[in-house]
C-alpha cells in the first residue's frame, strides 16, 4: 500500500503579464513537454487578428454575445481589457477537466487573475515579464497589430499590470524561451509536491506496524526484541 495518496485534481493555474510579454509562447511550447496541461480558450469581443483561428486562438463573438454569456452565467470571470473588448473565460470543460486530473491553465489578465484569487483559494498565480519595457515596445512595434495610439494604450497598461505583480505566487522572466518554458513546467511539478496535496497517509497501530514488518516468514522465526 502506498504511504500517501494525493488529490488525483489537476491544479488551476493562471498565467498573466504585460503585453508581448511572450505568455502565449510559453504556454504553446509547454503543451510540447508537457502533456497533462490543458490550456483554456478564452472569449473575445475583439477583432480576429491575422493568422488567428476562431476556437483556437480565441473564440470570437459579438459584444452582444458576449454579454448574453454574462447574463446566462457562463463565464468563470471576463474583464474589459483594451479597447472596453471583452476577453473572458467560458466555465464549461475546467472542472471536468481538472477533475480528470488535469493541470488546467488560464492565460488571462490581471482583473480576470483577481476573481479567480476571490472564488478559487488553491489556484496558483504566475506572472510573465519580458526582461525590460524596452522589449515591450520593440516586441509591440515588430508585431505590428496596432496603430501607435493603441500601442501606447497596450504599453501603458502593461506598466498598470506590472505593478500588481505582487498579488501572483511566482514570476518568471521570459528572457530565453525555453527557460522561461522550465521555469514554468517546474512551478507545475513543484506544487503537485505541496503537503497540502495529500488527501491520506495510511498509518497504523503499533500492533500492525510490527505485523506489517513481519510478513516475511523468515524474519518470524527469528529472535526478535522490539
Ligand atoms: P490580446 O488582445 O493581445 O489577445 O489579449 C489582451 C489581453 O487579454 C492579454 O493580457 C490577455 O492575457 C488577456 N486575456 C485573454 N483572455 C482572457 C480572458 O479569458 N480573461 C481575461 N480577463 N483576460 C484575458
Amino acid at each position: 500500500m502506498n504511504i500517501i495518496k494525493t488529490k488525483k485534481r489537476g491544479s488551476l493555474i493562471v498565467i498573466s503579464g504585460p503585453t508581448c510579454a511572450g505568455k502565449d509562447t510559453i504556454c504553446r511550447e509547454l503543451a510540447k513537454i508537457n502533456k497533462n496541461i490543458w490550456i483554456s480558450v478564452s472569449c473575445t469581443s475583439r477583432p480576429i487578428r491575422g493568422n488567428e483561428v476562431d476556437g483556437v486562438d480565441y473564440f470570437f463573438v459579438t459584444k452582444e454575445e458576449f454579454e448574453e454569456k454574462i447574463r446566462n452565467n457562463e463565464m468563470l470571470e471576463y474583464a474589459q481589457v483594451h479597447y472596453n473588448d471583452y476577453y473572458g473565460t467560458p466555465k464549461e470543460h475546467i472542472k471536468e477537466k481538472l477533475d480528470a486530473g488535469y493541470d488546467v491553465i488560464l492565460v488571462i489578465d490581471i482583473q480576470g487573475a483577481l476573481q479567480i484569487k476571490e472564488k478559487i483559494d488553491e489556484a496558483i498565480f504566475i506572472f510573465v515579464l519580458a526582461p525590460t519595457m524596452e522589449d515591450i515596445r520593440k516586441r509591440l512595434i515588430k508585431r505590428g497589430y496596432e496603430n501607435t495610439e493603441q500601442m501606447i494604450e497596450r504599453f501603458k497598461t502593461a506598466y498598470k499590470e506590472i505593478n500588481e505583480l505582487t498579488k501572483y505566487n511566482y514570476v518568471v522572466v521570459n528572457d530565453v524561451l525555453e527557460d522561461a518554458v522550465n521555469k514554468v513546467n517546474s512551478i507545475i511539478t513543484s506544487e503537485k509536491c505541496r503537503v497540502d496535496r495529500i488527501e491520506e497517509v495510511h498509518l497504523s497501530n503499533e500492533e500492525e506496524i510490527v505485523h506489517e514488518f513481519l510478513v516475511d516468514k523468515d524474519l518470524k522465526n527469528e529472535e526478535i526484541d522490539i
